[in-house]
């Protein structure tokens, strides 16, 4: 029986198995290896807290990009929602709690579906520890040292942990009080709150920081440090769809044109007292494309130049939620500065940080009791501490791109490329794993298609056979 394997069951790889189980009309075994307590919902939608909201109203995030309004069909029937006006629900910011409730009950139906045709799903919960390639299969090394061979293998492994920033006592991330992964509730309970703590990074993460330490009870001052400092936005859409800009889009625009019409697009909302917020959205469905015809030159100007600007401007936050971060702001409970943090010291009372204050142009310090690393998903494999891509980036198996954003591969086909620019037959990858290659390949709206599209291809439509899996 054909054998494919998924490594990653967070959204992306749930949604590629039941877009694969849908598809598929001959029998064969699935095998999902994911290191976490946390299948179907993942990195995002298990969170420590009902106050983490989806950053997408729901009506934006239905698991199927053929059906949009499944994820609104889903919540209507649910007890807390059933008789809610639809369009209320539709503009509305749910929880991610319950987007994860979502998610396994679509891999529930998924897993009764593969029943009636006979398709295995094979579980395991394990850390893939390398991975090989021979000419018809792809070998996964698991951590308990048993191998694992399948015929096609999906590489679907999402968001991995903030890099740690570059300072000089490097020692400090050892520390009990350093809290590089912050989507665990540990970065935020038993905080105390006479001294401030410390976020490194200003999005959205930043954001689910603060609700999650006022949720535990902290009443202390919050300090948060990022590059640039600038404020987060929030969605503030009336609803307009704008389609000016997309009918001045040339194909092949060099990034000065791009931006320059960009701007002239903005200019002429805000004459009529409107958000720039619009003219960003009509960008979103050319943006792939935009980001593929860009020189490497002109990627590495975004990435120095415009690359914060555009993540406050993609990355926004709630009204309501937005209100409470400026309401901190104004009560003097948290700081945003923007600066660069330079050292950072722990002796037995208080954590003391050493950061250039870009605005105040001076060196500062203050002193606290903890630091949490927002900085967002690392993507650069060589920074990943004990990974299996790391192994293959260095047997070649695989390559970034240029900017090391994320794994060389095909966007269209999903084929990983090995060190000589050759697609694997056997091996792909899907969601932030593309970054590089497609820029925005994070969110819902990007991986439910990219999922579909794969299995497409790999579904199941004959019964080959391969040898058994060896242990
Ligand atoms: C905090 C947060 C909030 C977000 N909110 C939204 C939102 O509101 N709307 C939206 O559209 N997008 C949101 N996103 C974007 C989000 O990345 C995608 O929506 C989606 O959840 C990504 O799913 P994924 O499966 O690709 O990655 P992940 O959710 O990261 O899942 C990958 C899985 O692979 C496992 N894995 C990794 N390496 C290995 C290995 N070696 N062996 C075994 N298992 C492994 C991990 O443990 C994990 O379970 C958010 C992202 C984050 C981080």
């Amino acid at each position: 029986m054909k054998k494919i394997g998924v490594v990653g069951g967070g959204f992306t790889g749930t949604m590629t198995a039941v877009q694969l189980i849908g598809k598929s009309s001959h029998p064969f075994e699935i095998i999902i290896i994911n290191d976490k307590e946390t299948l179907n919902k993942g990195t995002a939608y298990n969170p420590y807290s009902e106050k983490h909201l989806l950053n997408v109203t729901a009506g934006k995030m239905s698991a199927y990009p053929d059906n949009p309004q499944h994820f609104l069909n889903w919540v209507i029937k649910r007890d807390n929602f059933v008789g809610t006006d639809i369009t209320l629900l539709e503009n509305s910011f749910l929880p991610r709690l319950l987007y994860g409730e979502y998610l396994c009950s679509i891999w529930e139906d998924a897993k009764k579906l593969a029943e009636t045709k006979r398709i295995k799903i094979t579980l395991i919960h394990s850390l893939v520890t390398d991975l090989d390639v021979s000419e018809d299969a792809v070998i996964l090394s698991l951590d308990d040292k048993s191998k694992l061979i399948v015929d096609d293998c999906i590489l679907a492994t999402g968001n991995h942990i903030p890099r740690n920033p570059a300072i000089k006592n490097v020692n400090f991330y050892k520390s009990n009080n350093y809290f590089q992964n912050p989507w665990k509730i540990e970065s935020v309970i038993h905080v105390n709150s006479k001294l401030p703590v410390l976020i490194i990074g200003n999005g959205l993460t930043m954001v689910d920081t603060i609700f999650g330490l006022l949720e535990q009870g902290f009443d202390g001052e919050i300090y948060a440090i990022s590059p640039n400092g600038f404020n987060i936005l929030p969605h503030r859409n009336n609803g307009l769809k704008y389609s000016k800009l997309n009918e001045e889009l040339k194909d092949n625009m060099t990034i000065y044109e791009l931006v320059k019409l960009v701007n002239k697009h903005i200019k002429s909302v805000r004459k009529y007292g409107l958000s720039a917020e619009s003219v960003i959205d009509s960008l979103r469905i050319h943006t792939q494309k935009i980001w593929q015809t860009f020189s490497h030159l002109e990627k590495e100007l975004f990435m120095s130049r415009l690359r914060h600007l555009w993540g406050v401007a993609r990355h926004r936050i709630p009204l309501h939620s937005h209100d409470k971060i400026q309401q901190l702001r104004i009560d003097g409970k948290l700081h945003i500065k923007s600066g660069k943090i330079i050292d950072i010291l722990e002796s037995q009372d208080f954590i003391t940080v050493e950061y250039f204050d870009k605005k105040k142009n001076e060196e500062k310090t203050i002193n606290i009791s903890r630091v949490i690393n927002c900085t967002g998903p690392e993507s650069n494999l060589t920074n990943l501490e004990n990974s299996f891509l790391k192994n293959c980036l260095s047997k070649r198996i695989l390559t970034q791109d240029h900017l090391n954003l994320g794994i060389d591969a095909d966007p269209e086909s999903f084929q990983i490329k090995n060190g000589e620019g050759k697609p694997h037959d056997h091996l792909y990858t899907i969601g932030s794993n593309l970054k590089g290659v497609l820029w925005e390949s994070t969110a819902v709206n990007e991986l439910r298609d990219q999922a579909e599209r794969l299995s497409e291809k790999l579904k199941v439509t004959d019964s080959k056979v391969r040898s058994e899996v060896v242990v």
